[in-house]
């Protein structure tokens, strides 16, 4: 289960220079996300051979300049109850502030590991005076210089060791597990009071872990598949709901324990950006997708060329990203309900797909034969042969070529969308690999 870490503390400490810091060596190398989550929200870090994830609770504010203490406080509450470690990141340049005080009183309530980070500690002088910040009570300031990145491997290796000890929930891993999840109102309690109903013998709560369990059995209707964080969707905070953040710090976790997400849209507020930062959470952690117009009920004019209009917008705003199964549903009146599962379904067996060598090749060789690579500086570019990789999150595919450098981006989203029209892959990202052969 991942583990997620928040870094909080007042503008200008150097809160988003860590989080580049961070997350670095591990952007370089998946280097193509696509989406529109700004970089300093969320990034993923691997050190030692743990993954986990980093958020900073500044990233959201457009000029950190403006930001006001009630923010800072809301973001901080937040942070507790959403991260399993938190960097409380001080200036030492600048001493302990009146806010750097107002924050810790906050940290210095919870029970989840904080660290304090004493940043800019770019020379020996300025480790010393690191620690006036003992007066935070929260323990040893960690000196560190984002900027340079000393001390930053300590720390990660100090991070890693606050992490909880988890007890491993007893999932069956052939079980699919869907997370519903979409920003405030979007009416994702409603949905799953709708599949759950009041029957609670369908529901079982697996227990064992430090937190609420986060995965619930459905067991009914021919369909069995757990659905992730149901708890933390009844679980409202209405002092943070308002934050722009608040629907990401807390769709995180549920779309990283999924397989698949059922992401609900407001039928009467159409995509906005916050739809659109989540969207990019389930497309960066690859998972599948099903998309649910919801309150469908409110909307008059229910025509089919409504329906596609509202579609077509949808795909425009997620792009490149468009083969999903779209739901047009109401959460209050029920109305396709179970159509939303059994896309869910769909799209957890898509992500499975196995396409054999031998098939791939057949109907992918005579279509590359006939629109072959664009050739490059006089260059001819072949591809001679395709397979899917075993044992992968999901469908991965390498195409072998003299020159794979010079296969661009739109000529493998040509392979792609040619593979979509084939094969039935609704809902699931899948991967192109060119390599040399
Ligand atoms: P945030 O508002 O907390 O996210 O702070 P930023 O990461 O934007 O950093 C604020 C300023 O401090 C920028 O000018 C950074 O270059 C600078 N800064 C960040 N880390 C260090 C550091 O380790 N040493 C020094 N000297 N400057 C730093
Ligand atoms: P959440 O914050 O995403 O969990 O959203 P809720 O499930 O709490 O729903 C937010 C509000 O929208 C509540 O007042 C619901 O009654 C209402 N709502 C949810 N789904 C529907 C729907 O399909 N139709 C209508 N008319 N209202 C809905």
């Amino acid at each position: 289960m991942g583990n997620l870490v928040a870094i909080v503390g007042r503008p200008n400490v150097g809160k988003s220079t860590l989080f580049n810091r961070l997350t670095k060596t591990r952007q370089a190398i998946v280097n193509d996300e696509a989406g529109t989550t700004r970089d300093r929200q969320y990034g993923k870090v691997e050190w030692i051979g743990q993954e986990f994830s980093v958020v900073d609770t500044g990233g959201w504010v457009v000029n950190s300049d403006d930001i006001f203490e009630e923010e800072i406080r809301k973001q901080v509450i937040l942070a507790i109850e959403e991260a399993d470690v938190i960097l409380f990141v001080v200036d030492v340049m600048n001493g302990v502030t009146d806010l750097d005080l107002q924050v810790a009183s906050i940290l210095r309530r919870s029970k989840i590991p904080v660290i304090v980070v004493a940043n800019k500690a770019d020379n020996n002088d300025l480790y010393y005076t690191s620690a006036e910040f003992y007066s935070l009570g929260l323990g040893d300031p960690y000196c560190i210089s984002a900027v340079s990145g000393s001390g930053t491997g300590d720390l990660l290796d100090l991070v890693v060791s606050k992490f909880p000890k988890k007890v491993e929930e007893s999932v069956e891993e052939e079980i699919p597990r869907f997370a519903v999840v979409g920003r405030p109102n979007a009416g994702k309690s409603s949905i799953v009071n709708a599949f759950i109903g009041e029957e609670r013998n369908i529901v079982t709560e697996i227990a064992g872990t430090t937190r609420d369990s986060i995965y619930t059995r459905y067991e009914k209707f021919g369909f069995d598949f757990y659905l992730v964080d149901t708890a933390g969707i009844r679980k409202k905070n209405k002092v943070v709901e308002d934050l722009e953040f608040y629907s990401v710090m807390r769709s995180i976790r549920a779309i990283e324990n999924s397989d698949v997400c059922i992401l609900m849209l407001d039928a009467t507020r159409g995509v906005e950006g916050q739809d659109l930062n989540i969207f990019s959470l389930i497309n960066r952690n690859q998972k599948g997708l099903v998309v649910v117009v919801n309150k469908w009920d409110l909307v008059e004019e229910k025509s089919d060329k409504v329906m596609k209009e509202f579609a077509n917008a949808i795909r425009e705003r997620f792009a490149p990203f468009v083969d999903f199964p779209i739901i047009f549903a109401s959460a209050l009146t029920k109305q396709r309900i179970f159509k939303v599962l059994e896309a869910a379904k769909e799209v957890y067996q898509n992500r499975t797909t196995r396409i054999s060598t031998a098939r791939l090749n057949e109907e992918m060789l005579p279509l590359i034969e006939a629109y072959p690579p664009p050739s490059n500086k006089g260059k001819y570019i072949k591809i001679k042969y395709c397979t899917q990789l075993p044992n992968t999150r999901v469908p991965s595919f390498v195409f072998f070529a003299n020159l794979p450098q010079y296969v661009k981006e739109p000529y493998k989203r040509f392979l792609e969308n040619k593979m979509r029209e084939k094969w039935n892959l609704t809902g699931t990202p899948i991967n192109l690999y060119i390599r040399q052969k």
